[in-house]
């Protein structure tokens, strides 16, 4: 069944173009991508993601936001280059730039450079706010592979800057110059006041020859609420679209939108690794501090101690990112010990 979109339309002037180039560059990419998933089944040795934060500054100021400061300086390249370089070490196979916002670290296009010579997909989170055509083109030649762009309504509002009115500019120059996969994450809950904008923002992606995924914010009180009906119905009609999304919604967000508890073995500080810019590995953005060691110190020892223990906050967790990662392991070697880093700490969690 198509998608309705937003004018009615397929496509529209805007329409990402599918080059020849930019088909191979994509081929190219999804081949990479279906190696990575060989290496992970084949072995549970390496991380299969690491986030890692170059800065942790943000221009923006969301108010369900606890990941920002508006002070804090750029990580210096060379000790960027030397943490890529022991991720690489580590076998790491994805690895995510996030803030803060990353494209207010100076050097970040030689971050890229080098998380591509360890051979690892680069990927980035950022608001988009400074993208310009230019800006775009540079990321191209650096070798970005992924780049995902959260907007969180259609107007601004004291809630969110992240905005379909004011990026919209910035989703156009996307799709006319980015040669990297895009991926526009739209959000419920957590005090975002419309629900229907999330269906406005990805038929927009759509539109603009992006893919799409919706994600679920909750109260600053980290509490996981289940979604009011109008979230649900939003997010489940989003859900229907999963033939052009390129993140399914799987069982694991189905329970998250009810409120239920997921029964999954988390492998983070194994297979996912989220590095602050302190340099310091931590399970995710929701438990930083556990185990809160200095990356350069990490080893597979510490990849494997993770990977067989039981995070005791899982069954309420929200970051499906880790949640599919660890979805790979999820068949073999049942987790032997047992933690429970604080899963009340009153962090905001976000699922993307
Ligand atoms: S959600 Fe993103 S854009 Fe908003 S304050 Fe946090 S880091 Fe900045
Ligand atoms: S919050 Fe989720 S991803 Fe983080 S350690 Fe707990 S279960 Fe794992």
């Amino acid at each position: 069944m198509p998608i309705p979109l937003q004018n009615g339309h397929e496509k529209d002037a805007f329409t990402r173009k599918r080059t020849p180039a930019r088909r191979l560059r994509a081929a190219v990419r999804k081949a990479r991508e279906l190696a990575i998933v060989g290496r992970s089944l084949a072995s549970t040795k390496h991380p299969v993601m690491a986030q890692i934060v170059p800065m942790r500054r943000c221009n923006l100021s969301c108010t369900y936001c606890n990941e920002y400061d508006d002070f804090s300086k750029p990580v210096p390249l060379e000790e960027m280059i030397r943490r890529v370089d022991h991720l690489g070490r580590l076998g790491t196979s994805i690895i995510t730039i996030s803030g803060g916002e990353p494209l207010l670290h100076p050097e970040l296009d030689e971050v890229i450079r080098w998380i591509r010579k360890t051979g690892a997909l680069a990927g980035m989170i950022t608001n988009g706010y400074l993208l310009m055509p230019d800006r775009i083109q540079r990321l191209n030649k650096a070798g970005l592979d992924h780049m995902q762009i959260s907007i969180d309504n259609v107007q601004p509002d004291e809630v969110s800057k992240k905005s379909l009115k004011v990026l919209d500019k910035k989703l156009q120059m996307l799709a006319e110059h980015a040669n990297f996969h895009v991926n526009i994450n739209s959000v419920v809950g957590g005090g975002i006041k419309n629900p229907n904008d999330a269906l406005v923002i990805g038929r927009r992606a759509l539109e603009l020859g992006f893919t799409s995924t919706i994600g679920i914010i909750h109260d600053g009180d980290g509490q996981l609420k289940p979604l009011q009906d109008e979230e649900r119905r939003v997010y489940f009609e989003m859900r229907s679209w999963k033939k052009r999304n390129y993140s399914r919604f799987n069982k694991f967000q189905e329970a998250i939108a009810n409120g239920e508890p997921n029964d999954w073995r988390c492998r983070a500080g194994s297979r996912y690794l989220y590095i602050c810019e302190n340099g310091l590995v931590h399970y995710c953005s929701q438990q930083r501090g556990f185990p809160g060691v200095p990356l350069a110190e990490y080893t597979k020892a510490d990849l494997k101690r993770e990977f067989l223990t039981e995070k005791t906050c899982a069954p309420h967790c929200t970051i499906s990112c880790v949640h599919q990662v660890s979805y790979i392991d999820h068949w073999r070697a049942p987790q032997t010990s047992s933690t429970s880093p604080g899963a009340t700490q009153g962090l905001v969690n976000i699922s993307t």
